[in-house]
């Protein structure tokens, strides 16, 4: 189908990922894989950012919202959430040889999926969230634009405006010190950064709705992937070589009390001494040799 349709409404593809409640993950002790079975599933936090910023483009233009997940039949529970939010439509891509996908391996589904909707209906924006809470790579945004060969505006926290005839789009993206405003041409993928907007409650029409809506399910060939050494555990050459929490400091912040900031500054360095007897040494013939050079 052209992009030239001008007549058509944008079409906004937001990726959402059911991951299991934070609190309650548990970790394979043989493969170190996520154990999802009997762990309460929510959406990804973040990915509700993406799909608010999504229909609230929605709200102001002609668009359609359609969410897409890849994962087990239960996550259609999250798909069926985001349209009782406002979503029109869902796809869940699911397939038991999506099975032990690594990052790779999920962005070639995901692309995949994306080709096929955009055949459908042209897709002008892809929207992620920036990570999940689980596998907490932040590489599947990035992953699906440079699969599509689509632009990518990472750590979006603002759409400032977008010309849907022109099929351009401006954002701020937050950057270390400062925020960029970019600008972009369309279709791009955008990867939300959380706290960005407050996410709308359903109302009683939307979760009407939610609770008709057959949610289709696209197994590998329907998301139009031949090339089964690409997806599932084939294809995902990352190895998890081992998962454990990290051994907490026993370093503990000291409160260095004194009058004056020389009297702190004085007590600090007896305190520094005191822990490291050969530092006073080396500081004292350190500054014997630069007295000695002037
Ligand atoms: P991020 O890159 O942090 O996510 C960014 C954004 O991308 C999200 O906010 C969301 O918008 C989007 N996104 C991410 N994942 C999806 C998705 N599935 N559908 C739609 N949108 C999405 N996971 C399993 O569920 N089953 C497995 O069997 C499995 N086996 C694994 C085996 C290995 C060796 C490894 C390394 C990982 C495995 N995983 C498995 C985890 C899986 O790779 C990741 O969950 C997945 O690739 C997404 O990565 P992430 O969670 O870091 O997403």
């Amino acid at each position: 189908m052209s992009r030239a349709l001008d007549s058509m409404p944008m079409h906004i593809v937001v990726c959402i990922k059911q991951v299991p409640d934070s609190a309650q993950i548990r970790v394979h002790p043989v493969t170190n894989t996520i154990m999802r079975q009997g762990v309460p599933a929510i959406i990804n936090p973040y990915d509700l950012f993406a799909l608010e910023q999504a229909l609230r483009i929605k709200d102001s233009a002609d668009a359609r919202v359609t969410v897409l997940s890849m994962g087990p039949f239960q996550a259609e529970e999250a798909l069926k959430k985001c349209l009782s939010y406002g979503a029109d439509d869902a796809i869940l891509v699911t397939d038991k040889s999506f099975a032990g996908a690594d990052t790779l391996a999920t962005t070639y589904a995901l692309a995949a999926a994306i080709r096929q909707l955009d055949r459908q209906h042209p897709v002008d924006i892809v929207f992620t969230g920036k990570q999940t809470i689980d596998g907490d790579t932040a590489q599947v945004g990035p992953g699906i634009a440079v699969r599509l060969g689509w632009q990518l505006l990472t750590y979006v926290s603002r759409l400032r405006e977008f010309d849907a005839a022109a099929k351009t789009i401006t954002v701020e993206r937050r950057a270390e010190g400062g925020v960029q405003v970019l600008e972009s041409r369309l279709p791009c993928v955008i990867t939300m950064l959380e706290d960005t907007n407050e996410m709308r409650f359903a109302d009683m029409a939307g979760m009407f709705r939610a609770e008709r809506y057959e949610v289709p399910r696209w197994d590998r060939s329907a998301a139009g992937i031949e090339d089964v050494s690409r997806i599932g555990l084939k294809g995902s050459p990352t190895v998890v070589a081992q998962v454990f929490a990290p051994k907490p400091k026993d370093v503990r912040a000291v409160t260095i009390e004194g009058e004056t900031p020389r009297d702190k500054a004085d007590r600090l360095l007896d305190r520094l001494f005191a822990d490291n007897p050969a530092l006073e040494a080396t500081l004292l013939d350190h500054l014997e040799t630069v007295e000695t050079a002037k």
